[in-house]
């Protein structure tokens, strides 16, 4: 390594480090206020200037790369005169109240630590430390971040942070009255184009942009770094904790997935955590009431209902679903328990809703059902197809990453109906008619192989099924396809040409491509593409679901699903392993899945259902449907933090559960990533982990000897034991951050990306011919819109954890998006209440106006318990996984 001076001392660096780098690595806190090591060296405060032996003035250190045999002198008295010069300068009509109020904000702590107060400028006209804030530069309007300008330094750290990070470009500077001044797009920031990520209040030095958390609460005396409990991207993050509550979260700088960067969600939505109405002791219903009760009580309650039934109806009356926002730790001991306690196959997950269609599809086609690719193959792509996903809103770390990634030269295709913010950046956007993928996919193909733009070599070595594949797309030319879809045949070519051109080429979906009818079958045409034109294997390509929930990946993965046991492995080939290593015999029963056993409870054959964190009768669609088999059950364990809605009208007993914050385990991310999740602070009142009420009940029922665990370190050792693919992560490993499987022994690095050299099911994979069948869901005279459903960055899901925060003041309701054309006709103003009812239900929410939406397209967001959509939406299922059709459903539209 080579090595340089510092003040004396020999300094080992490698090759590009700068010396202010080199000085924080060595602890040493010169002071800066425009640096920020996520962001271009900027050089423009001169605070950090340091000494170099042979330069003849100082140079700044934040973007001076230290060389061979330098000798570097940081704080010689020149340099600190000049650095109390500096400040002078940077205090110029400086609020007094600032430091005072914020001490604990960099530039704060540097006036302390130089002595720079007020009586340090005696008769300095020049520096106004006695300043009373600026109230027009003021804007207390936000719930999250408090704005006073009268504090900025002008160091434009807000400005590049959002163009450079976030891609937003909410902070501009203007020129006032020959003075430079910094202000959001808008009138206040609530007005502008902000997305709430906080990068602004992350990195300003001041505290001119400030989290509302801190001051409220105070700064946190305590940090520890966990995974975010919502989004598949799997952002890393400090969870900052005083007097055993959360007051701020920060993302942590070095985190492979989110870089330093994280959306509203994972930085400020926490409150739900503390919220009031958390429930902390266990409760039966009795007499239409719920009562409190001890644990004994509840558990007794349980394990005599869960015996009853058993009894009385047979093991397989009895179904268990694991949770998204448990820990993988949770989910293998769910599955375990309905396997070895209750004898029955009957587990599943919220995979079933979403991206189960991914799983099959990728398994198919690539012998692998997951992500084939690393989230750090956005930095090589050159262009993305973006199909059926929204992922500034949805996933927005990643959205984030993909706008820099275009900033940067990539091109992208967007494949939506609706016009979401990539779309606006799309080189290409295809907004097809909801459900037409398969033609736009397979003509897209088409135009692939005519114009000869496939990777022979590639086609050759590890492709196999071409003919067939000729066949299937043969009659799909952009002319046919533009007819079903609704885009222009030449979009079509346009799109194909990219892809196949401007390598390398990567794809990410979304649930816009797999909760559709034909939502495997969309995938695999998706995944058919990558291997006509080698995009897959390679660095800065592949196919990727972009998994909606922190932990949907490794809940299913776990084995929380009736055919396949930890690790994805086929229950008919694993179980001899599994009995073996679990020392008991497996039910052979064919188990059901979420949707099957719905079905099974309308009809009186399912008579139990246990519920881990997943508030299924407001999220599954056709809620009336999901209500009349809630009816007949027989008995309803909620295990939760809040009494959600399938608990408040449904549930039989309550079983309160420890939050993401309350306990340790571990996470698996959209690309495979297994990071840690650490308890910050203690579960409220009685709440206890997922694991511990698993292993509770599975001890009163007499299996104690199998669920004899006594943290979630051990557990995940026994999930290690069963699953070749995750043997080599072991807790100690992921001390030193998160891995991506396969990872088989502890010496294996993980495996960013897949199928490099060949497939899990061969040297070749094989294309598929999927055949295109309409809906059975078409606009008619009396439904004449077609509704689309899905998220919006401020609200997740079922609303049970953002709706308890004060992103319900960024986005208070569900609202549905209607085109200006449809508005008109119907005399529809913004904000106005409508009506929107289907052949299964009816819903009322507010109206937003839009372009976003096509003439006879609806879009509505599914978060409200109070407009609870998926009454609206269809009972219609995938083929292969039987997940619903929710982006696709006839409704009329009524003005009320
Ligand atoms: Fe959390 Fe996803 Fe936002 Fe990252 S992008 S902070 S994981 S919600």
């Amino acid at each position: 390594m080579p090595t340089a001076i510092i003040d004396g001392h020999t300094y080992e660096f490698r090759p590009g480090q700068t010396i202010l780098e080199a000085l924080r690595a060595l602890g040493t806190d010169l002071p800066s206020a425009c640096y920020d090591p996520r962001l271009e060296p900027y050089g423009a405060c001169r605070l950090c200037l340091v000494e170099v032996e042979g330069r003849p003035f100082p140079v700044a250190a934040c973007n001076t790369p230290l060389q061979v045999g330098m000798v570097v002198r940081t704080h010689t008295p020149a340099l600190e005169d000049n650095r109390k010069h500096e400040f002078r300068f940077l205090l110029g009509r400086y609020p007094k109240e600032a430091p005072l109020r914020q001490p604990y904000q960099p530039f704060h702590r540097y006036l302390h630590e130089y002595g720079l107060t007020a009586a340090s400028f005696p008769g300095d006209s020049r520096v106004e430390l006695q300043a009373e804030p600026d109230p027009a530069r003021q804007d207390f309007g936000h719930p999250y971040i408090r704005v006073d300008l009268s504090q900025c330094i002008l160091c434009y750290r807000c400005v590049r942070i959002c163009e450079d990070v976030q891609g937003q470009f909410v902070w501009q500077a203007f020129d006032r009255e020959h003075q430079t001044h910094i202000a959001p797009s808008g009138p206040s920031l609530l007005e502008s184009a902000c997305v709430s990520c906080g990068a602004c209040a992350d990195t300003c030095p001041t505290g001119a942009l400030d989290d509302w958390s801190v001051l409220e609460l105070g700064t946190p005396t305590t940090w520890t770094r966990s995974t975010c409990p919502y989004c598949g991207v799997g952002c890393e993050f400090l969870v900052g904790t005083r007097q055993g509550r959360i007051t701020q979260i920060k993302p942590a700088l070095d985190a492979p997935v989110n870089k330093g960067h994280l959306c509203v969600k994972g930085r400020y939505a926490f409150e739900y955590n503390q919220s009031p109405d958390r429930i902390t002791q266990p409760m039966i219903r009795r007499g239409g009431e719920w009562q409190t009760v001890s644990w004994e009580e509840a558990l007794a309650f349980v394990v005599g209902e869960l015996g009853r039934i058993r009894q009385t109806h047979g093991p397989d009356s009895i179904g268990i679903l694991g949770s998204a926002r448990a820990t993988n730790e949770e989910n293998y001991l769910a599955q375990k328990f309905a396997r070895v306690v209750i004898g029955s196959n009957n587990v599943d997950c919220c995979a079933r809703v979403c991206h189960a269609p991914s799983a099959e599809a990728l398994k198919r086609v690539f012998g692998t059902g997951a992500a084939t690719s690393a989230f750090d193959d956005i930095e090589l792509a050159q262009t993305f197809l973006l199909a059926g996903t929204n992922a500034t809103e949805n996933h927005p770390v990643v959205g984030a990453r993909i706008k820099q990634a275009k900033r940067r030269g990539a091109k992208l295709i967007v494949v939506d109906p609706r016009q979401t913010e990539l779309a606006r950046w799309a080189d290409i956007l295809l907004a097809p008619r909801p459900g037409t993928d398969i033609p736009l996919f397979h003509a897209m193909a088409r135009v692939i192989l005519e114009e000869n733009l496939t990777d022979p070599a590639f086609l050759a070595e590890r492709v196999e099924g071409f003919e067939a594949f000729r066949a299937a797309v043969e009659e799909w030319t952009p002319e046919h396809a533009a007819e079903v879809c609704g885009v222009s045949a030449e979009a079509i070519r346009q799109a194909a040409r990219l892809y196949a051109t401007h390598k390398p080429s990567i794809c990410f979906h979304g649930l816009g491509l797999t909760e559709h009818h034909q939502g495997t079958e969309d995938v695999m045409a998706l995944a058919n593409l990558a291997l006509l034109t080698g995009n897959v294997g390679k660095p800065g390509t592949g196919v990727n679901p972009l998994r909606g929930q922190n932990n949907v990946q490794g809940s299913a993965h776990m084995g929380c699903e009736p055919n396949t046991l930890t690790g994805s492995q086929p229950l008919a080939k694993a179980r001899a392993r599994f009995e073996q290593l679990w020392g008991c015999p497996l039910p052979t029963t064919k188990g059901l899945n979420l949707m099957q056993m719905l079905d099974a409870a309308r009809e009186g054959a399912l008579k139990a259902l246990w519920l881990f964190g997943y508030d299924v009768l407001l999220s599954n669609p056709d809620a009336a449907r999901t209500a009349q088999a809630f009816e007949k059950l027989e008995l309803v364990v909620v295990q939760d933090l809040f009494m959600n809605e399938s608990a408040r009208l449904y549930g039989h007993v309550f079983l309160p559960a420890a939050s993401n914050f309350e306990k340790d385990g571990t996470f698996m991310n959209s690309e495979r990533r297994i990071q840690r999740i650490r308890q910050a602070v203690p579960p409220p009142g009685e709440a206890r982990p997922d694991w511990q009420i698993l292993c509770d009940v599975a001890r009163a029922m007499g299996q104690g000897e199998h669920f004899a665990f006594e943290g979630p370190e051990v557990i995940w050792d026994e999930v290690r034991s069963v699953w070749p693919g995750g043997a080599g992560i072991s807790y100690a490993r992921l001390e030193q951050g998160g891995l991506q499987w396969p990872c088989p022994s502890l010496d294996h690095p993980g495996t960013p990306r897949l199928h490099a050299q060949s497939f899990p099911i061969g040297p070749k994979a094989t294309l598929a011919a999927v055949s295109y069948l309409p809906s059975a869901e078409q606009p008619s005279a009396e439904y004449p819109f077609l509704l689309i459903t899905g998220r919006t960055l401020y609200a997740f899901n079922a609303g049970t954890m953002t709706g308890r925060t004060r992103n319900t003041r960024l986005y208070p309701t569900d609202r549905l998006e209607v085109s200006p054309s449809d508005a008109e006709r119907l005399g529809l103003r913004e904000g106005e209440r409508v009506r929107v009812r289907s052949p299964y239900g009816e819903a009322r929410l507010p109206v937003h106006i839009t372009q976003w939406v096509k003439p006879g397209e609806l879009f509505s967001t599914f978060h409200d318990p109070e407009v609870f959509i998926n009454r609206v939406t269809n009972p219609h299922r995938d083929r292969y996984t039987l997940t619903p059709e929710y982006k696709r459903t006839a409704v009329q539209l009524e003005k009320l």
